[in-house]
């Protein structure tokens, strides 16, 4: 089984939505904007990513179709189905990381203490939760409060679908 820290993304903009759903799993996401597909080609292969993307020209590239270079092409336009796609192509399991990463900058999160973050979360928050992490780039504190539970128990269905398929 492969650890899930070798596997390193490169989304396209035509499938940015993937961005978060990868980083909320834990991988490292890169999101590319640019208008030069050579470009990301170059830095996906440079940095052993895996490119995914709807595109068929990118697919279509030798790079990608003598193997040097992984590249996924996305069928659905739907996110869900998307993030479905990928977690059957690459076989992603079920262990995936959340809290790792932040989902704006794509950097590793650093733990802190309940003290450290006191007068940089909400009251409510700071009653109620006891784990925190902190984006070491853009100082945006993380806390396992609803709208990540919500994330959490969709990218469970994700991969219970996934099991499901096995069978
Ligand atoms: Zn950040």
């Amino acid at each position: 089984m492969r650890s899930i820290s070798n596997l390193k993304f490169t989304v396209d903009n035509n499938v940015g939505k993937l961005t978060k759903w990868l980083r909320m799993m834990g991988y490292d996401t890169s999101f590319f904007n640019g208008r030069d597909d050579s470009e990301m080609v170059a830095n996906a292969l440079k940095e052993g990513r895996v490119i995914l993307t709807r595109d068929t020209r990118i697919i279509e590239r030798r790079v990608v179709t003598t193997g040097r270079l992984k590249a996924v092409l996305i069928k659905s336009e739907r996110p869900q189905q998307q993030m479905q796609q990928v977690i059957e192509a690459l076989n992603l399991d079920s262990q995936f990381r959340p809290f790792a990463i932040c989902m704006e900058c794509n950097q590793p999160l650093q733990e802190r203490s309940k003290e450290q973050v006191k007068d940089r979360v909400p009251p409510y928050v700071f009653r109620t939760q006891s784990q925190y992490m902190e984006c070491p780039l853009c100082h945006r504190i993380y806390w396992r409060g609803t709208h990540w539970q919500a994330m959490v128990k969709k990218l469970n269905k994700f991969v219970e679908y996934k099991r499901k398929e096995e069978f």
